[in-house]
């Protein structure tokens, strides 16, 4: 049995009063971590903070991107040693924002992937196809392709404590859920994929999240489907109420 992970992915939101209240408050509400794996992935400037005021709870704090270099010239840059350094145990890697606005390739992804578990970060990949390549019935070879790019050079035992997202574009933000059943299914092909690479117990035993407007009125439906083991929430993680309820579904 994989265990759910219901990950909020808060974006370029909250201020930091904001985001430190959230946290206090939540610790004390969500279910424990025996049941199901509560993250929130938080803006970079916020994670010390809330690293502490999680410590010891049953949230784990997660950041939505970071380099991956050790250390460097490289300006506005967070790397994945100073992540680590301050207890961050999660981070979103190859968003669907941050291949498209900041230019994210899959190969930088898969370095990123490498440098995550150097530190012993969880990395969260995102995958996810756009309308026009929906339309064309392109989803499952675009999933395929950010999958294998994203896991190359990796060992089956590496791989298993990975999480995968996906993440179809027109989804995000937009109120428009796929259904419980064309996620299921793309999340199962997600799941060939690395059986494929690797083998099945290694395709068994990794977590694949579905995310694109999940909220509480969506969320049971989602999870009881096979292929679907959790959550990557943007807009419906930002309050704490609905969090809690998305957590409590897991
Ligand atoms: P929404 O839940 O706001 O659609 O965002 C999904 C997402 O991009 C999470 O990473």
């Amino acid at each position: 049995m994989r265990k759910p992970i219901i990950a909020g992915n808060w974006k370029m939101y909250k201020s930091f009063e904001e985001a430190a209240d959230f946290v206090d408050e939540v610790t004390s509400l969500i279910p424990s971590n025996e049941a199901v794996d509560a993250v929130i992935c938080a803006p970079a400037i916020y994670l010390a903070t809330l690293v502490e005021i999680a410590d010891e709870t049953d949230l784990a704090i997660g950041a939505q991107n970071m380099h991956y270099e050790t250390e460097g010239a490289f300006t506005g840059e967070v790397s994945p040693t100073q992540l680590a350094s301050i207890g961050v145990d999660y981070v979103v890697l190859g968003h669907s924002e941050r291949r498209e606005y900041f230019a994210e390739t899959d190969e930088a992804i898969n370095k990123k992937v490498r440098a995550a578990l150097n530190v012993d970060i969880v990395p969260i990949i995102c995958c996810g196809e756009t309308d026009a390549e929906r339309e064309a019935g392109q989803t499952e070879a675009k999933v395929e392709a950010q999958i294998t790019a994203a896991l190359q050079g990796f060992s089956a035992e590496e791989v298993q404590h990975m999480v995968i997202a996906y993440e179809p574009i027109w989804a995000i933000g937009t109120g428009k859920t796929a259904t419980a059943d064309d996620a299921n299914a793309v999340c199962g092909a997600i799941r060939q994929v690395v059986a494929n690479l690797f083998d099945d117990a290694t395709a068994q035993a990794i977590r694949i999240q579905y995310g694109g407007s999940v909220k509480p009125e969506n969320i049971e439906e989602l999870l009881s489907k096979e292929h679907i083991d959790g959550a990557l929430v943007g807009g419906a993680s930002l309050q704490v109420e609905s969090y809690v309820k998305l957590v409590e579904a897991g």
